[in-house]
């Protein structure tokens, strides 16, 4: 080891990936893509058995999330980002209002401010580790914020804002790394959408949308007028959602996906619901996060760095550490261990370290793992 420190082989967690997205894909997962092999890799996504595994996706996800009356599961490829641009092209009509308090939902505010069709939208901004929640916004027809901001750690409430059922304004919420982790109550929004490395423990590439009634009414009158009249904005096929929700309706995608991520995806929503759908995967994940909070705040060189424990990230869990422990060493010598990814985020620029303990992480594991920082630690 280059470092060497070597962590006793029984304190070390069975699973070592504690990455905050791509994250730990649980090994029946991957097992059932060797399992589906011949059956499903290498054929025809319109043909019966592909579309099969996305109807059970589709139906998965309705169930997980109890899916309000009258909302529809769409999805298609390209992430989270890709749905950015789908909601600036197909949601937003003609201005829109955004929380921005660090890297991921400051990427979507930038996405709608460079749109050339749309308004300025008005930006409700705060430092990172804390969150803000749009204001009631005159003139606006979409409030936008993070579920989950992964880049911070921090998580925010989703709850519509005063006043904009009235106003007629949709509720987007990106749900990346909150989606499997978090309690939600989608009837609060009208796009909940998500990629699928994250709580889903599966691979990227592909996004995923809860869709209200209202939303798909708004982008068939966005798509209508923008076919229909010459009102400046383009809206290429592939960031259509029209044509996204009427190519999932048929268990498909405008264009090929990867078929091994979807048989990831499947599985790890089979295995949630078997263990009891979002009630059980969020508890797994708040009992994750407590211990790793209560280990920080114990300790005599790390804490907690969101300060407002009800904002403290499930999911993504973001820890500070005094400046004469240096993380990046610590982060280093963990991986020379075999633990991976617990590195803060890059442009944050703290002495700090993330930890995803989504859904397929084992609460051992994570208890594991701070007796390995406490260990590497003694010892730098
Ligand atoms: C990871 C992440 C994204 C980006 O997802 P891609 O699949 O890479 O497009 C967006 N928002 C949040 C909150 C994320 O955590």
């Amino acid at each position: 080891m280059s470092d060497g420190v070597t962590i006793p082989q029984d304190m070390l967690p069975s699973d070592g990936r504690f990455g905050s997205g791509p994250s730990k894909i649980r090994h029946e997962q991957i097992q059932a893509i060797v399992d589906a092999g011949s059956s499903l890799m290498g054929t025809s996504h319109r043909k019966p058995p592909v579309r099969r595994l996305v109807a059970s996706i589709r139906e998965g996800l309705a169930d997980f999330f109890s899916l309000p009356e009258g909302y529809e599961v769409a999805l298609g490829n390209g992430g989270a980002s890709a749905f950015w641009d789908i909601a600036c092209a197909c949601l937003i009509d003609h201005r829109a209002a955004f929380g921005s308090y660090g890297s991921f939902s400051a990427k979507f505010a930038n996405e709608a401010a460079s749109a050339p069709f749309l308004e300025a939208p008005a930006v409700y901004t705060s430092e990172p580790g804390t969150y803000r929640v749009p204001d009631p916004t005159e003139g606006v027809d979409a409030y936008c914020w993070a579920h989950n901001e992964t880049s911070t750690g921090v998580s925010a409430p989703v709850e519509r804002v005063k006043g904009s059922g009235a106003q007629g304004a949709l509720t987007l919420i990106d749900g990346t790394s909150a989606a499997g982790a978090l309690p939600v109550d989608v009837s609060q929004t009208d796009a909940y959408y998500f990629s699928p490395q994250k709580a889903f423990g599966a691979d990227g590439g592909l996004w995923f949308a809860l869709l209200s009634p209202e939303a798909v009414d708004r982008a068939y009158s966005i798509e209508d007028r923008t076919r229909r009249s010459a009102d400046g904005r383009w809206i290429p096929a592939f960031l259509s959602l029209t044509t996204a929700l009427e190519n999932s309706r048929k268990e498909q995608t405008l264009n090929t996906p990867a078929v091994a991520t979807l048989i990831l995806m499947e599985n790890q929503i089979r295995w949630m619901n078997g263990n009891g759908g979002l009630a059980w995967s969020t508890a797994r994940c708040a009992t994750s996060a407590q211990t790793v909070y209560d280990w920080a705040e114990s300790s005599d060189y790390a804490r907690p760095f969101v300060a407002d424990s009800a904002a403290r990230s499930h999911s993504v869990v973001t820890v500070d550490l005094d400046q004469d422990v240096d993380a990046s060493k610590v982060v280093e010598t963990l991986a020379s261990n075999g633990i991976r990814d617990t590195a803060g985020y890059r442009k944050l620029g703290r002495n700090q370290l993330r930890i995803g303990v989504f859904p397929s992480v084992d609460p051992e594991d994570v208890k594991a793992l701070t007796g390995c920082i406490d260990y590497v630690v003694e010892r730098l």
